[in-house]
């Protein structure tokens, strides 16, 4: 089977008796697990808003258009983001009928708030900014620029299930922030995110933009008193975004290990660090900024003949990955190649090594070694 670059690990038996209340219940849809997620995600992260979704994707495909509706966001709005994400993130402006701005990133893999600065125009409208890794690297300076020009944050913090900065979770001087609960992120489950909004306002409509736009949820109306208002509005053309108890059961029991998850992923990314330390000429790492506390969501290097690497380290039944490709080279989006050459370069350079809570330390060596004899035969 080889070491796989992720496996998620999930605690069965606890997860199971949670699906179990759901089943017994006869209550596997929106509402109940979903609103307890909620709540105790609130009391996680200290974010005042929280709204369980599908998939993060969701989260993020709403945000641009809920942002573009009621700031009344005209045809020419543009939104500055990064060329290395998940393609998530730039759909999510796109699909919105919005303009995606590449601006670069730097060391951190992160946008550079210097190019940011550089992208801004009259029509720059926000910022998205995606902590790569669960690395935060510059956001309070892209938080800065926000503030100074009147721009919208838009945080992807799919990668940041329990990163902190300066011990705290950051996000709540964005305005939303979307988690991925998707199957091999630091939150596991099958498919799900949440979409935390600064404004009440903002979570209120999502809360119906979600569920095709209908404005009671089928719960609040069971629970109203035994009184059924079977009779509903609609008041937006929405998607069907909303999570169901089924997953929230097993993003229940997994928030619980999500800080000695993390501490593990942490305990592999130091062996690697150390590892590569005396290689440091031929193996590049990314700068993590020293109040980053990140989820190490991944363990990346960079490296020259990232492509002959891959397939050495496959030959030895080691599958790395690569996060990401310079978004500007798919077709929707080549308006703006050549313009972020960092972006680029490691998007041809960087190598994601197997990260998981299934590694042993024999298994992270056996990486070591195998990258080490790589880069100085
Ligand atoms: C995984 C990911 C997403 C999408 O998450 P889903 O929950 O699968 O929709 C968005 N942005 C980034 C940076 C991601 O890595």
């Amino acid at each position: 089977m080889g070491i796989q670059l992720f496996m998620p690990k999930f605690d069965t038996e606890a997860c199971l008796e949670q699906i179990r209340e759901c089943l017994d219940k006869g209550w596997t849809g929106m509402g109940f697990k979903t609103v307890e997620l909620e709540e105790k995600w609130k009391e996680y992260t200290g974010l005042p808003n929280a709204y369980y979704l599908n998939s993060s994707t969701a989260g993020l495909y709403m945000a641009c258009d809920l942002f573009r509706m009621e700031l009344g966001w005209d045809d020419n709005s543009e939104v500055i983001t990064t060329a290395l994400t998940f393609i998530s993130t730039n759909h999510a402006i796109m699909q919105a009928g919005l303009k995606p701005v590449f601006a670069d990133v730097d060391d951190t893999l992160c946008l550079d708030p210097e190019s940011v600065r550089e992208k801004i125009t009259e029509n720059t409208k926000a910022i998205m900014y995606v902590g790569m890794g669960g690395n935060a690297g510059h956001y309070y300076e892209i938080v800065k620029i926000c503030k100074e020009h009147g721009l919208v944050l838009i945080l992807d913090a799919a990668h940041m299930a329990g990163a902190r900065v300066n011990g705290e979770i950051p996000g709540k001087e964005a305005d939303v922030v979307v988690y991925s609960f998707q199957a091999v992120k630091n939150l596991p489950t099958a498919d799900s995110g949440m979409i935390c909004f600064k404004e009440k306002r903002f979570d209120d409509i999502a809360r119906k933009f979600a569920w095709l736009g209908i404005n009671k949820d089928t719960y609040a109306r069971t629970s109203a008193g035994g009184n059924y208002k079977w009779k509903y509005d609609v008041e937006y053309v929405g998607h069907k975004y909303h999570g169901n108890s089924v997953i929230a059961s097993i993003a229940l029991v997994q928030l619980d290990h999500l800080d000695e998850d993390n501490a593990f992923r942490n305990r592999v990314a130091q062996m690697y660090t150390e590892g590569f330390a005396p290689y440091s000429d031929k193996i590049g790492l990314v700068t993590i900024p020293e109040n980053c506390q990140t989820s190490r969501h991944l363990f990346q290097i960079i490296v020259e003949n990232r492509d002959e690497l891959l397939t050495y380290l496959n030959s030895k039944d080691i599958f790395p990955g690569v996060h990401y490709i310079d978004n500007t080279n798919y077709r929707m989006y080549d308006y703006a190649k050549g313009t972020c050459p960092k972006a680029e370069y490691y998007s041809e350079h960087i190598l994601s090594l197997p990260l998981h809570l299934r590694l042993s330390d024999e298994d992270v060596q056996t990486v070591i070694d195998a990258v080490v004899e790589f880069v100085t035969r």
